[in-house]
């Protein structure tokens, strides 16, 4: 029977009602105590590690969580993560630049009801998640949720409600599981030990372009970050009007060795800055970096990881290009 090690940090997953709204209380053996059918094909050890609503989760806490599973990595062969919805797909894709090359699986799950609720999907989520932390199949980081399994990297909350919350965004699903039945769609190889990082640079800003916006807002906030990620619209292009021009504060933070990456507000497809003379000009003149088909949430751990090993923007721009857990497809 395989030896799993359930690591609990907190989210709905594990909340109760409170005179203030939903607060993370049910702790990690209690979590096991409601899906007692899992007994029967695995052995299953708890680690209470967090207790967060993940609105609260930090990078500090996805090193915690790597380090965790580095510390066991021998004594189990898989290892389930209850997590808050909010940012479990952050927590995944950070996982997945924190652990590579796994053999062994490491799951992400969470709910949209407490456990402790009589309609709820967190049985079925964790029960699903050991369920697939036990197969051959299963290796590196991966979300299980409402019956998908979805690559680390690829995951995005969609819905605030439904059970369906996370979809795989420009990546097929890893795999279905319906009635404790796994179907793979895609499997790949994996051996060996796996590569563990024990750090992330956080100083990473994220700004989200709207209609009007002043471009000198980077300027005031320069000299926090390293790198800037600009959500922009369509496939991509920079603002270039007279005053409001992106193009020559952009260009500055370049210059001061700032590394600056175009995203898209589309969740589907991707950006493609060539497309239109907006973006072309922009990608040629500034040499930006471009998220293409990677969802946000990746881009962000990407960058906080590769930042946490080097501040040389031909290093940076190499790694960034890199497909990682099949985090990028397009080069
Ligand atoms: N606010 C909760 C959290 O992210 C939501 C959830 O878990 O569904 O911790």
């Amino acid at each position: 029977m395989k030896k799993i090690l359930l690591i609990a940090t907190g989210g709905t997953i594990a909340s109760k009602r409170t005179d203030n709204g939903l607060a993370p209380l049910i702790l990690s053996e209690e979590l096991l105590d409601y899906v007692p059918d899992a007994r029967e094909f695995c052995q299953v050890d708890s680690l209470q590690l967090l207790n967060l609503d993940s609105t609260n989760m930090l990078p500090e806490h996805w090193v915690m969580m790597a380090e965790a599973i580095e510390a066991r990595y021998d004594s189990y062969d898989g290892f389930v993560i209850c997590h808050g919805t909010d940012t479990l797909a952050f927590t995944a894709a950070a996982l997945s630049y924190l652990i590579q090359n796994s053999p062994k699986p490491i799951i992400i799950t969470g709910a949209q009801k407490p456990i402790d609720m009589e309609n709820t999907d967190a049985r079925i989520n964790l029960t699903d998640s050991l369920r697939y932390a036990c197969c051959g199949k299963a290796h590196d980081v991966s979300v299980v949720f409402g019956g998908k399994v979805i690559a680390g990297t690829r995951a995005r909350k969609m819905r605030a409600k439904s059970y369906n919350a996370f979809s795989s965004i420009n990546f097929p699903y890893l795999a279905s599981i319906q009635d404790g039945r796994i179907v793979h769609y895609i499997t790949s190889d994996c051996s060996g030990r796996p590569a563990f990082y024990h750090s992330l640079n956080s100083r990473v800003f994220l700004l989200k372009l709207i209609p009007g916006i002043q471009p000198d807002i980077l300027s005031f906030i320069e000299d926090r970050y390293d790198a800037f990620i600009i959500e922009g619209y369509g496939v991509g292009g920079l603002p270039d009007d007279g005053e409001r021009s992106f193009l020559s504060e952009v260009e500055r933070l370049v210059q001061k060795g700032k590394i600056v990456v175009m995203a898209t507000q589309v969740i589907h497809e991707g950006s493609d800055m060539t497309v239109y003379e907006v973006g072309h000009l922009a990608k040629e003149k500034l040499g930006l970096l471009e998220c293409r088909d990677m969802t946000l949430e990746a881009a962000v751990a990407k960058l906080m990881w590769i930042l946490s090993l080097t501040g040389d923007p031909v290093r940076v721009r190499a790694m960034f290009n890199t497909t990682i857990r099949y985090d990028l497809l397009f080069s």
